[in-house]
């Protein structure tokens, strides 16, 4: 029979596929013989065996009881005994973390009378009774669907009836009456009586903690943070141990380093008296972890020693829970924590100065996407006023925004909002994916808000805790100043700092360096940055050039580190005061008309090579001859039928209006994309892309006699069939060979009507180079218009699970892919020096940047700001 409960000391950290990362980081700290109270962990495989049918695999519960046979046996403690009764945590948790997302259920075994027994052993009878109704009421949520509320109206009835303001006002007789309300509140909700038999609550408990796997707010989260929804969760049983015995015991969560920045020191939050949700929830205000060193110096210096243990064999960032009971510590939870990107950066680098990992693990230990993120602009510092309020800097970032106080306002704003809340819950998860930033008045860094927010890469601000948040009048107030619904706001989540108004924002420091900015060079992330960038490029095989149009951009682009362009469109040279040019030779009655169209454009176009290829000198400049459907010049037939009705009705003359109207009328396509554009448009009027290589070979002859470096290509778009690409070959090299002074100027084409990746060898013939544009390649290999699909059915299909992310965003390595890798090798076969690039959207998303690294192009393509990241990332293929 398949094995499916691990005792503690069976597994270890490399086993979360199995035990989930929470069971196999237990397992971990339990072999290196760090305090953690006795369990076992019921593996993924019985969860996902449990959804697919409704019921627990055969034999698991029978594991599950030899198991905690052991534990009894272990802790001289049995389930449900009168006397002395073992309690248990019944914990989720899957492979990868999703903090708060999941169900846990505190103090199973709990019940008429096991609660005497506690009573009695742990000599607090108010403990007891108060443990017992966090059970009925955990459970009856979490395992029963009893709504929440129900059981906080019964709390909220016993503190008015005992004139108290907070639950621990309460004292036992007033807990015992809860205790019957509660289970009538159970009673009347579910038909049944609270279980009474421990073993019934503990299976109950572990069925419902598979199930919130599949809970909305869970499968909302693994969408967001691409999770596959097949995994499951594990389940944790172990052994309650007690922060709120009083003034000796209570909780806390702690990082070996500063989860925001990186740096060392002590970080964390200590709530005396307490369990470990209370902490979490921010429902009192923890102290800082530093305090637990006067509270308790034994029980701090043992946590610091175990955390730098920790950290040195996990050889990164660990954050940890524990709790201490009575003076003992006992650690509940351990993993590799969760970072900001800046953090991700510093404390990579630090590692490698402390001799605990090599460079290219560091580089493994950040990705492109962080390092995006970095380069987000943050407020300016000139311009910010004196800030409302300063909380708790939870997660780095500007966020500028109207307030909202409800996750469903955020998610039907369409404008900027700032979600407003006392605290967060996983309800208001889609909130906080819907707002540019969020600020609460209660928790610190490692409350509900926070985390997520790191996680999400979003700015947060939390804790601000002079913030009186009424939700319902849509108000808050800070000393006397009314911020209504509706007014705006901004937060830094790197300082913590909240304003009144809109704050201008600026470039971020790791922007500011690439740009060449020396007063940042001493900043610590910039000095971390730069090390692993310039550790990648020392080790990556694939080049990184820029899609880039104007010289601006090229400049911008050698400066974040670009080595060429690799696309320059030539369609926005056609656009603004040039757009009357291009409807000159639209409407161009005959070929005088149109050579004198094309011979306007010829200077314009010149120029703007001479000035791209001087800020690229020395590098390669692939310029694509033009690409879109030419209506895309002209304006919409709408426009225009509505202009030319209005001018007849007026009796006027439509005059050019009507010229233009007929020949839009001409060239109406109805799928514009697949019709005539690119080298179909080239081959289809005549001396347009002579116009364009005639500009390009003279612009490069003005650089040459500069004695300049000028490295010009000639990319020839849409190619499907190599009879194409020959007749443009064919007259560009005919039109080179009568201009003086032209350097060599290789030809290719882009590689992105899927019968091009499938003739490719053909095509290489022809091709001194490819790029592929994987965004066309994309559109017409699974035939999605690019432009439509998003506000379709790409939810849907994201549902569904038929892919995590768009094929426009990432490349299907898959299908696309494949089409990618056939082009390579029969590209390659027929021409072996053929360079092979691309130049599509994927040139700068990182898990794209690592396909194209496995399938040996020479280089990539993307906007200037995406550069460094394809660096790294391309660094990152290789290490
Ligand atoms: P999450 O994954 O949402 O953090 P956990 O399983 O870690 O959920 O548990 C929720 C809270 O219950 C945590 O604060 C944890 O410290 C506390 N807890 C879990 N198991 C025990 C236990 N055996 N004894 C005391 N507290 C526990
Ligand atoms: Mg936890
Ligand atoms: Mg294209």
């Amino acid at each position: 029979m398949s094995k499916f409960v691990y005792d503690f000391i069976e597994g270890n950290k490399d086993l979360k596929d199995l035990l989930g990362g929470k069971g196999a980081n237990l397992a971990e700290m339990t072999r290196l013989g760090l305090p953690v109270p006795p369990g076992f962990t019921i593996t993924t495989d019985a969860c996902r065996a449990y959804l697919a049918t409704g019921t627990a695999p055969a034999g698991m519960f029978a594991q599950v009881e030899e198991h905690l046979r052991e534990m009894e046996a272990q802790l001289d403690k049995r389930l449900g005994d009168p006397r002395d009764p073992l309690l248990l945590s019944v914990r989720s948790g899957g492979k990868f973390s999703m903090p708060g997302m999941m169900e846990t259920i505190l103090d199973v075994g709990l019940t008429d009378t096991s609660v005497v027994g506690l009573a009695a052993q742990s000599g607090d009878e108010r403990f007891a009774w108060d443990s017992y109704r966090r059970l009925i009421q955990m459970f009856g949520k979490t395992v029963c669907d009893v709504p929440g509320e129900a059981f906080e109206h019964a709390l909220d009835a016993a503190k008015v009836a005992a004139g108290v303001a907070a639950d621990t006002g309460l004292g036992t007789a007033e807990l015992q009456h809860l205790v019957e309300e509660y289970k009538k509140v159970f009673h009347a909700h579910t038909g049944r009586d609270f279980p009474q038999a421990p073993h019934e609550q503990l299976y109950l408990a572990i069925e419902s903690v598979f199930r919130s796997w599949n809970s909305e707010r869970a499968m909302l989260y693994r969408r967001q943070e691409r999770i596959p929804h097949e995994l499951g969760t594990a389940v944790n049983v172990m052994a309650m141990v007690f922060g709120n015995l009083g003034a000796g015991s209570g909780t806390g969560v702690a990082f070996t380093r500063d989860p925001a920045t990186g740096q060392r020191g002590v970080y964390g939050d200590y709530l005396e008296n307490a369990q470990g949700e209370d902490v979490v929830a921010g429902i009192r205000n923890a102290v800082p972890l530093q305090d637990l060193q006067d509270i308790d110096p034994a029980n701090f210096a043992e946590l610091m020693s175990t955390m730098d243990r920790l950290e040195h064999h996990y050889r990164d960032l660990c954050d940890i829970e524990f709790t201490i009971e009575r003076g003992k510590l006992w650690m509940l939870q351990t993993r590799v924590g969760k970072r900001t990107a800046a953090a991700a950066f510093v404390i990579a680098t630090q590692l490698v100065d402390e001799g605990i990992i090599t460079l290219d693990e560091a580089l493994h230990r950040v990705t492109g996407a962080q390092l995006g993120q970095l380069m987000f602009p943050a407020f300016d510092p000139a311009a910010t006023p004196q800030p409302l309020i300063t909380g708790v800097a939870a997660s780095p970032g500007a966020a500028v925004g109207r307030v909202v106080f409800d996750s469903a306002q955020a998610v039907a704003a369409d404008d900027h909002v700032i979600l407003v809340r006392r605290e967060t819950n996983p309800d208001d998860l889609p909130g906080m994916i819907a707002a540019q930033g969020i600020l609460t008045s209660h928790g610190g860094k490692t409350s509900h808000a926070a985390v997520v927010a790191r996680g999400m890469g979003k700015p947060c601000v939390c804790g601000a805790d002079t913030l009186d948040i009424d939700a319902r009048a849509g108000t808050v107030t800070v000393d006397g100043t009314v911020i209504r619904d509706g007014d705006v706001v901004s937060i830094d989540g790197t300082t913590g700092r909240v304003y009144l108004g809109a704050v201008p924002v600026r470039p971020s420091p790791v922007v500011r360096h690439f740009e060449g900015d020396p007063q940042v060079s001493g900043d610590a992330l910039v000095a971390a940055v730069d090390r692993l960038l310039a550790h990648a490029d020392g080790i990556r095989r694939l080049g990184v050039h820029a899609n880039a149009d104007t010289a601006p951009d090229a400049e911008r682009a050698r400066r974040f580190g670009a080595a060429g362009i690799g696309l320059c469109r030539t369609e926005h040279m056609f656009l603004g005061d040039r757009r009357e040019l291009v409807e000159r030779l639209i409407l161009a009655a005959d070929d005088a008309e149109r050579t004198a169209a094309l011979d306007a454009l010829l200077p314009l176009q010149r120029a703007d090579f001479v000035e791209i290829l001087e800020a690229m000198d020395g590098l390669p400049v692939t310029i694509r001859l033009l690409d879109p459907p030419l209506h895309e010049f002209l304006p919409a037939l709408e426009d225009l039928t509505a202009r030319v009705a209005r001018a007849e009705a007026l009796g006027d003359d439509p005059g050019r209006d009507r010229l233009l109207l007929d020949a839009v009328r001409r060239i109406h396509e109805s799928n514009p994309m697949l019709g005539l554009r690119g080298v179909r448009l080239g081959l289809v009027i005549p001396g347009l892309f002579a116009m364009q290589v005639r500009a390009i070979a003279e612009a490069a002859a003005i650089r040459v006699r500069a004695g300049a470096d000028p490295r010009p290509e000639i990319m020839v778009p849409l190619v499907g069939a190599v009879q194409e690409l020959e007749a443009v070959r064919h007259e560009a090299e005919a039109l080179l060979a009568t201009i003086d002074g032209v350097p060599p100027i290789r030809i290719g084409t882009m590689i992105e009507v899927p019968r091009a990746a499938l003739t490719a060898g053909e095509i290489a013939q022809s091709a001194e180079f490819f790029s592929f544009g994987t965004n066309d390649l994309t559109q017409m290999g699974w035939g999605f218009s690019r432009d439509d699909v998003e506000g379709s059915f790409f939810g849907r299909y994201r549902e569904l699970g038929i892919f995590a992310v768009s094929p426009f965003e990432t490349i299907d390595a898959k299908g696309i892919g494949r089409l990618v890798r056939i082009a390579v090798e029969e590209g390659r076969a027929a021409r072996p020096e053929l360079t092979v690039g691309v130049c599509g959207e994927h040139g700068g998303d990182p898990e794209s940047v690592r396909f194209f690294h496995t399938a040996g192009l020479d280089y990539v393509s993307c906007s200037p700001y995406r550069i460094p990241i394809a660096r790294l990332e391309a660094g990152r293929a290789a290490a």
